[in-house]
């Protein structure tokens, strides 16, 4: 109901019992009835009883002093008991609110704090898993460190890196390269969730135009959230790719591998996981240099410095282990020894330089000769050998006149001079020839011997 009714209601109202209240004989009756109108309306509605006591009052008093109506007995406790009733409630409910303003002040304060407190909470909660995901991190790193220092093989080293990616990095699609035995490439020696088809070849040239050779010759890692927002990778977009970091294995300022990784999605790894991800590779980066420059020092203990075949001590060991494996499976095993013909004369006329030239060529060659099953090697000087597993003595004598031959057709140039040189080649084959290695080495020289005395150019086959 609008305002204004209530105070028309309240004044009617106030009228209306004054007018009874001038009736002779129940008039007295009336005069009760405000305090009732009052004590019924005072809080329901206030506007009805503010403006009835308004009205009533003013009537009451101009009635009594004015016109001398109604009686002063009851006019004056009348007034005191309808403002008694009008303002004690007043009172009451005002003390009653202020203590309610009160408390609910107090609970907003307390309210406020305890919000405060839960925030603090919450950060202490969220800094402690923090703290926890540091310490796994660094717990991981700790792994990683003590592992890597247990192995001097490039390939474990290389597993072991890839394993500890997935494990504490969690990423998507990885690559790990490394730089090749001859220093010219970078091999991708695995891949993890990775697209083949994304790699032109599994090697990259050190000097190519290749996106990962670049950023490895620039040498820094690079964390790119978004190819969108930067102009140099856009056009990875096309191969779907819309996140990628890029961390070079690095040692004393030079790249020896690297680490790729890719998303379709952008933001994979944040800033902080990334920065977790240099150290990791830090570390990788010792333990890899480490292996690398192991294996090398092993391969060139096996290896001979001129002609890049095996060392005589490693064919000797060789080929100890191959005839216990013959032995084993029952197989034969044949055994070659060449040697080129003349090559003292040859030294002589062209020069020791054009005569290292020949050795390593004809290295080359019985190489090119041999398949994956045969161990090449330089026996000493200008002799070669070679291994041939599972192989009987007619293959062996088929196989050294193919080298044979590919020696004598093959032309050597000498300054502006083309030269050529020949070989003898001894075969001799276990069982039927011998039984022990130093025995088979033994047979396969008089073999050579033989050819040699029958004219040189040729092959000899044990017995002669
Ligand atoms: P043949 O074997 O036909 O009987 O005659 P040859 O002249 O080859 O005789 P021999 O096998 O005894 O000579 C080996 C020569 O090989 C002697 C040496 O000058 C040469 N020689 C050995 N090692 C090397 C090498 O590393 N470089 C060069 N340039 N020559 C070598
Ligand atoms: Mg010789
Ligand atoms: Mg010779």
């Amino acid at each position: 109901m609008p305002d204004k009714t209530h105070r028309i209601i309240g004044v009617v109202a106030a009228l209306l019992l004054l007018a009874l209240a001038l009736l002779p004989g129940p008039g007295s009756f009336f005069i009760c009835l405000p305090v009732f109108v009052i004590a019924l309306v005072r809080f329901s509605v206030p506007a009805i009883a503010e403006w009835f006591l308004g009205t009533y009052l003013v009537g009451l008093i101009s009635g009594r002093w004015f016109f001398h109506h109604y009686s002063q007995n009851w006019v004056f406790p009348e007034i005191f008991a309808l403002l008694i009733l009008f303002w004690v409630p007043s009172f009451i409910q005002n003390q009653r609110r202020d203590r309610k303003d009160k408390f609910n002040s107090s609970y907003e304060t307390k309210k406020r704090v305890f919000e405060n407190f839960r925030s603090i909470v919450e950060k202490i909660k969220k800094e402690n898993t923090q703290i926890e995901k540091q310490l796994r991190q660094i717990e991981h790193l700790y792994d990683v460190i003590k592992e890597a220092g247990t192995t001097l093989n490039v390939q474990e080293m290389i597993e072991l890196t890839k394993e500890f990616t997935e494990r504490m990095f969690d990423l998507p699609h990885f690559i790990i390269a490394v730089l090749s035995n001859d220093g010219k490439n970078y091999e991708i020696r695995i891949t993890s969730g990775c697209d083949e088809s994304l790699f032109r070849s599994l090697e990259i040239g050190l000097e190519s135009k290749d996106l990962s050779s670049v950023l490895a010759r620039e040498k820094k890692p690079v964390w790119v959230p978004s190819v969108e927002k930067e102009e140099r990778f856009k056009t990875l977009k096309n191969l779907s790719v819309r996140s990628f970091i890029f961390l070079p294995f690095l040692v004393q300022d030079r790249v020896i591998g690297f680490l790729c990784s890719y998303s379709t999605v952008e933001n994979f790894i944040d800033q902080e996981k990334f920065s977790n991800f240099q150290v990791f590779c830090n570390q990788i980066s010792i333990g890899l240099q480490k292996s690398l420059l192991y294996e090398k020092v092993q391969k060139l203990s096996i290896t001979d410095g001129l002609t890049k075949l095996y060392s005589h001590r490693y064919f000797k060991q060789r080929l100890e282990e191959e005839l216990i494996l013959a032995n084993r499976y029952s197989s034969q095993l044949s055994l070659l020894i060449l040697d080129i013909d003349h090559f003292k004369h040859y030294n002589d006329t062209y020069g020791h330089v054009a005569g290292d030239y020949v050795l390593m060529e004809v290295a080359k060659l019985l190489k090119d000769q041999s398949d994956v099953t045969h161990l090449v090697a330089r026996y000493g000087g200008e002799e070669m050998v070679l291994i041939a597993p599972e192989t009987t003595k007619e293959q062996a004598i088929e196989l050294a006149e193919k080298i044979r031959k590919a020696v004598g057709s093959y032309t050597f140039a000498v300054g502006r001079e083309t030269t050529s040189v020949t070989v003898s080649i001894g075969v001799a084959t276990f069982p039927q020839d011998a039984q022990t290695n130093m025995d088979l080495i033994s047979k396969a020289d008089k073999a050579l011997y033989a050819a040699k005395g029958r004219g040189r150019n040729r092959i000899v086959a044990y017995p002669i």
